[in-house]
């Protein structure tokens, strides 16, 4: 095992390998930048290293950097966390040259899952379901983008290949909009990513987003740790997210999760990863949209149903450990709910930055506080506005539930805004209550 890690992040995720290796009796490195010394892993680390002024680009995205603070203190792996450099493939390329392990998948894997069209078609190959579409980059001639959608059927979505975040697509409802629509994202796209190809898929009017997590060792060992329900989304971010999802059966866990492992094994697939599917209800069938390389924000529902630690997990098979889990040993109990809390205005969804006067976090049976703030703690407004996660464990959906009821009730932040009215509004709406609501349920919720 190794005996000393650097954490290549920040915030709530640093904090959580932090704890991860305290765990596992593995020493730790904080980088951080100027502004960012007083979080809360950063006093809890063994070393830390200032690698830079405020900006991201030149502190958590500034790879010299990252690989400098990992040679100054004997670091044997680099944990990425997740954002930042956590899905760049030159990034895990220079850990690895440099000496140090990656703890993520291999360079070229990351690679291949960050260019969506390649993601597709691999995916295709080990026969996994995708959405229907062109089966590469559009070609050229507007006769055949025509003709291309036409055999989709309207709606279809123009998707930028390069595209991430939630960046780069657009939905056209008439033939009329087509070539209008495909030369404009194409520009964004150039502009954006680097990369004007687009491809072309079904437009799915009211999917559901369910996830499958895996867990491989990159040695022929892979198995999946079942499913999360991530449809509470806005603007395509993910609010808050389940385990199981409601109303997946049995069968179709086993046959999904059958299929996403053995596309990872065929792929020599290394450490964890999420393979992301838009779920239609009605002819009950799930659709590959793309494969996350690294651990998400919302692991922990998944560990709260298994029982199994994924970041340890993670640590465990970067170190070369054969995978000693097998399928057969992965039991599914009870539920998870994981909502998500942000420094932002509720009702405008601007960021809300500053000092917290007051944290009081939520407790009793079942609730997991993932966070790294504190009263006196204060919010930069460099990074994401992600303040950490609240986490309700039940034996079935409808305890969880009232857990995260009681814990949203009893929570107290002071200083900044936050979601916590708009979390407290969604887990009393009856159409969450009920369960298995599609991506846009939450914007026609908040629909004036
Ligand atoms: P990104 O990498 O930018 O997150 P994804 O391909 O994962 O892009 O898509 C993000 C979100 O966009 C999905 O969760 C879903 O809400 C929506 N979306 C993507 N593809 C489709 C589609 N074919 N039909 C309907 N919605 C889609």
């Amino acid at each position: 095992m190794f005996g000393k890690i650097l954490i290549a992040n920040r915030g709530e995720i640093a904090l959580r390998v932090q704890r991860a290796c305290r765990e596992m009796g593995i020493r730790t490195v904080a980088v951080h930048s100027e502004p960012d010394r007083d979080l809360m892993h950063v006093k809890l680390a063994d070393e830390s290293v200032c690698i830079g002024p405020a900006p991201s680009d030149q502190s958590y995205l500034h790879i010299p950097a990252v690989i400098a603070a990992a040679e100054v203190t004997d670091a044997e792996a680099i944990h990425p966390g997740f954002g930042f450099l956590s899905e760049n493939a030159d990034f895990a390329e220079r850990v690895e040259k440099s000496g140090f392990v990656f703890i993520g998948p291999r360079p070229d894997t990351i690679r291949l899952m960050g260019d969506k069209i390649a993601a597709k078609a691999a995916m295709r190959k080990a026969g996994v379901p995708c959405v229907p579409g062109s089966d590469g980059v559009l070609p050229e001639d507007p006769s055949e983008i025509h003709r291309l959608a036409r055999e989709i059927g309207y709606p279809v979505i123009l998707k930028a290949a390069g595209g991430g975040g939630g960046r780069g697509m657009r939905v056209v409802h008439t033939e009329a909009h087509l070539m209008n629509a495909a030369s404009l994202t194409a520009a964004e796209a150039g502009r954006a990513f680097g990369n004007p190809a687009l491809y072309m898929e079904k437009f799915l009017e009211t999917p559901r987003h369910i996830e499958f997590q895996v867990l491989c060792d990159g040695q022929g060992q892979c198995i999946h740790l079942g499913e999360r329900d991530c449809s509470v989304q806005r603007r395509h971010q993910k609010v808050i997210e389940e385990a199981p999802a409601p109303g997946i059966r049995p069968e179709q866990r086993e046959a999904m999760g059958n299929a996403v492992v053995r596309a990872c094994i065929e792929m020599g697939y290394r450490g964890v990863g999420t393979i992301e599917f838009l779920y239609d209800p009605a002819s009950e069938t799930f659709y590959f949209i793309e494969m996350n390389t690294r651990v998400q924000v919302e692991h922990p529902v998944t560990e709260l149903v298994t029982g199994i630690d994924i970041v340890k997990a993670q640590i465990q098979v970067a170190a070369g450990e054969t995978l000693a889990l097998r399928q057969e040993d992965v039991v599914f109990r009870g539920h998870a709910v994981e909502c998500r809390i942000n420094a932002e205005d509720p009702e405008r969804f601007i960021p809300s930055p500053g000092l917290i006067t007051a944290w009081h976090p939520p407790g009793g049976p079942g609730i997991r506080v993932d966070s790294h703030i504190y009263t006196g703690y204060r919010v930069p407004p460099f990074y994401d506005s992600m303040l950490g996660k609240i986490i309700a464990y039940g034996q079935d959906r409808q305890e969880a539930i009232m857990r995260m009821r009681s814990a949203l009730r009893e929570i107290s932040l002071e200083g900044i805004q936050s979601n916590i009215p708009l979390q407290r509004r969604v887990l009393e709406d009856a159409g969450f209550s009920a369960g298995g609501v599609h991506i846009h349920y939450l914007e026609a919720l908040l629909a004036p």
